[in-house]
């Protein structure tokens, strides 16, 4: 076991905990980053398939309002490419599949008015949400004591609105509608500006990719950092006083004098901390969960579904697959599939072992494509529950009444712990963007201590 002193330890080498170190190392102090897996990038990673092409089977899209991960791309030299939305996308509803363009399936015309009624209301209701502080917003008791789901019931009267709000749960917290409490939806609407920011592929949070996948920009991050990233150390106790901290990992113990904790809350909440935390930050922990995401690609000789005139883009709310794209290389070649299963599906999926969780997913990339998607020349899938170094994702979410009690303990450090990820953030929480700017904040939150 080796011995190290820094003046302060970060834990996890996901883009927040980079990006803290980032910060820490420009403002000239010591820095070591522990980090359990033997690679960086934690939810972001590519995954090689041959001729120097890569698939992202992690984080992957940018949007034109995620500013911190925008400018993160151009400072390491990297380049977006628009996501491939050309064609019609394809709607699955009660066993029927129909194309469309645009974000919006085509519904019956009552259920079309009520869904942009229902989207206009939500972004009303998420206005009054303090992204700082939800538990502090108007009617912050009466969001919080509600589930999505109850919600939907009270004021969604048409079928087909009703399961496109199941989509876009799915399709976004990667959870069921009643997991995740009202005030939560709400306060992540406010977080990343409306619900279109949200659900939108062109102008929205999936509008484009990074050259060469999004691993890039933890790989750049943690280049610039040198040897100061310990691999394959998972923490597993926090000793803390003050005024020091020391980080007890499998292969190294750091000494610093500030900790921030990087990494999502629920996994934060399985180190040992001496002393214990307070309660309120323990319950914290054992109450935000994680999402549940199983991405997989289908890789084929060429994108062939672009000259049938349609553009890879489906939403189905039969499911198990919820939501595919077209998640080919920029110059299209080789073509490749992405499908997800989110939330329940994934859950179950998860307990499913890998040759039955393809043969499910390509059943539902056959149903949608014809017969040439059921003979992909490569497969490729991560069941993110599964990964101990992640146990979910796309990020965590609260459950009625998390906010309000313990919602307090998200940000505000312990002594000398900071804390960060993409949970944590203000702005884009959940998404690398808000990865990005958690790690700033929490490491000018340190730097700030140690200056003082
Ligand atoms: C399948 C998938 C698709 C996604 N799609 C998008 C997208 O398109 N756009 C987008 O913006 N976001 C997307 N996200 C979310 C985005 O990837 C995350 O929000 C972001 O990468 C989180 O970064 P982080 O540093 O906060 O956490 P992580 O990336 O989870 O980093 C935490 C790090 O801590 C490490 N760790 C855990 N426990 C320990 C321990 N005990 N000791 C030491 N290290 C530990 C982990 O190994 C990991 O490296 C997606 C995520 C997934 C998984």
């Amino acid at each position: 076991m080796r011995a190290l002193e820094a003046d302060v330890v970060v834990v996890g080498a996901g883009l927040a905990g980079l990006s803290a170190a980032r910060r820490i190392k420009q403002a000239g102090r010591e820095v070591v980053v522990l980090e359990a897996r033997d690679r960086v990038g934690g939810r972001t990673l590519n995954e090689p398939i041959g001729d120097g092409k890569i698939v992202e089977i992690g984080g992957q899209w940018v949007g034109p309002t995620q500013h911190r991960a925008l400018s993160a791309i151009e400072d390491l030299g990297l380049e977006t490419f628009p996501t491939y939305g050309e064609g019609r996308n394809l709607f699955e509803r009660r066993g029927r599949i129909r194309s469309y363009r645009g974000t919006i399936p085509k519904l019956n015309p009552l259920a079309l008015a009520e869904t942009g009624v229902v989207i206009a209301r939500i972004n009303r209701m998420a206005r009054g949400v303090d992204p700082e502080a939800p538990w502090a917003s108007p009617e912050a008791g009466r969001l919080d004591s509600q589930t999505f789901a109850s919600w939907i019931g009270r004021h969604v009267r048409t079928a087909a609105a009703r399961d496109l709000m199941k989509l876009a749960i799915w399709a976004v917290w990667a959870a069921e509608p009643e997991d995740i409490s009202l005030l939560h939806v709400l306060f992540y609407v406010r977080s990343a500006g409306s619900f279109e920011d949200l659900i939108d592929t062109e102008g929205g949070a999936q509008d484009a990719r990074v050259v060469g996948g999004a691993q890039l920009i933890s790989l750049g991050l943690a280049d610039a950092l040198g040897d100061s990233v310990e691999l394959s150390s998972p923490a597993r106790r926090i000793e803390h006083r003050p005024d020091s901290v020391a980080v007890a990992s499998d292969a190294v113990t750091v000494t610093a004098r500030r900790a921030i904790v990087a990494m999502p809350p629920v996994l934060a909440g399985r180190l040992v901390y001496d002393p214990a935390l307070p309660s309120i930050r323990d319950g914290l922990t054992q109450r935000m969960a994680q999402g549940a995401v199983v991405k997989c690609m289908a890789i084929y000789p060429e994108p062939f579904w672009r000259a049938e005139g349609l553009s890879g883009q489906v939403t189905s709310s039969d499911g198990p697959v919820s939501v595919i794209y077209d998640n080919s290389p920029p110059d299209g070649s080789p073509g490749v599939l992405l499908a997800f299963l989110e939330g329940r599906a994934a859950r179950r999926a998860s307990g499913l072992a890998a040759p039955e969780r393809r043969e499910l997913v390509i059943g539902c990339l056959r149903r949608f494509f014809g017969d040439r998607a059921g003979a992909p020349d490569a497969y490729v899938e991560k069941a993110w529950p599964n990964d101990e170094w992640s146990r979910g994702c796309y990020g965590g979410f609260m459950p009625p009444g998390a906010w309000i009690e313990n919602g307090p303990a998200l940000r505000k450090p312990i002594g000398p712990i900071h804390w960060a990820g993409a949970e944590t953030a203000v702005v884009w929480n959940g998404y690398m963007d808000g990865a990005i700017s958690a790690g700033e904040r929490a490491a000018d939150d340190a730097l700030s201590a140690l200056a003082g």
